[in-house]
C-alpha cells in the first residue's frame, strides 16, 4: 500500500502523540498528570482530552490509577520519548543546520515528528552529529553550505524539482 494511505494507520495520530508528550512532560515537571492538567497544557477542553486519553488507555499506552492520576505504560513512555527525540532532532536540523527561523523550524518539526521513521531519525541524527562534531571536514562543509547560492529555476537543468522549479513556484507564490 502507498505510504500516504498508511498515514491513517500510523502508530498514533498527531493529536495522540501530543497527549503522550504532555503526560511525559507533566510527569517530569510536576511529578503527576491528571486529565485536567493534560487539557490545560494542550490548551484543549477537558472533554476532548478525555476522549483521546481513553483511546490511549484502551491501547495500553496510558494507565490511569485509582486516584485518577495518569501514567505512561512502558510502551507509552518509549513512544513519547521517540517522538520527543525526533522532534528535537528535526528542530536542530531545520534551525541550526539549515538556518530556518526557530518558530518555523518548530512548526515544521511538529508536523512531522510523529511520522518519520526511526531509521530516518537515526540517519538525520548521525548527520547532525557529524556536522556539529567540530572536525575540520564538518566545519568546512558547513561553511561551504552557508556560502552556497541556490541555483534553481530552470527545469531543464534541475535534477531535483518536479515539473516546474520549486524556487520559481515559490517566488511566484510570495509575489502575490
Ligand atoms: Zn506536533
Ligand atoms: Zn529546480
Amino acid at each position: 500500500m502507498e505510504t500516504w494511505k498508511k498515514f491513517e494507520q500510523n502508530v498514533v495520530s498527531h493529536s495522540a502523540a501530543h497527549h503522550l508528550m504532555a503526560i511525559s512532560e507533566l510527569l517530569a515537571s510536576n511529578g503527576y498528570a491528571r486529565v485536567t492538567d493534560v487539557a490545560r497544557r494542550l490548551d484543549i477542553t477537558r472533554g476532548s482530552a478525555s476522549i483521546t486519553l481513553k483511546a490511549l488507555r484502551e491501547r495500553g499506552l496510558v494507565v490511569e490509577d485509582e486516584n485518577k492520576f495518569l501514567h505512561l505504560s512502558e510502551q507509552g513512555r518509549e513512544l513519547a520519548n521517540l517522538i520527543q527525540s525526533k522532534r528535537k532532532i528535526l528542530i536542530t536540523f531545520f534551525h541550526e543546520i539549515l538556518g530556518v527561523p526557530e518558530d518555523a523550524a518548530e512548526t515544521d518539526a511538529c508536523k512531522i515528528e510523529h511520522l518519520i521513521s526511526e531509521e530516518t531519525g537515526e540517519k538525520l541524527l548521525a548527520f547532525i552529529k557529524f556536522l556539529m562534531s567540530g572536525s575540520k571536514k564538518a566545519d568546512e562543509l558547513l561553511k561551504a553550505f552557508n556560502n552556497y547560492q541556490l541555483e534553481c529555476g530552470d527545469i531543464s537543468s534541475c535534477h531535483l524539482c518536479f515539473d516546474d522549479c520549486f524556487l520559481h513556484d515559490h517566488d511566484q507564490d510570495n509575489v502575490e
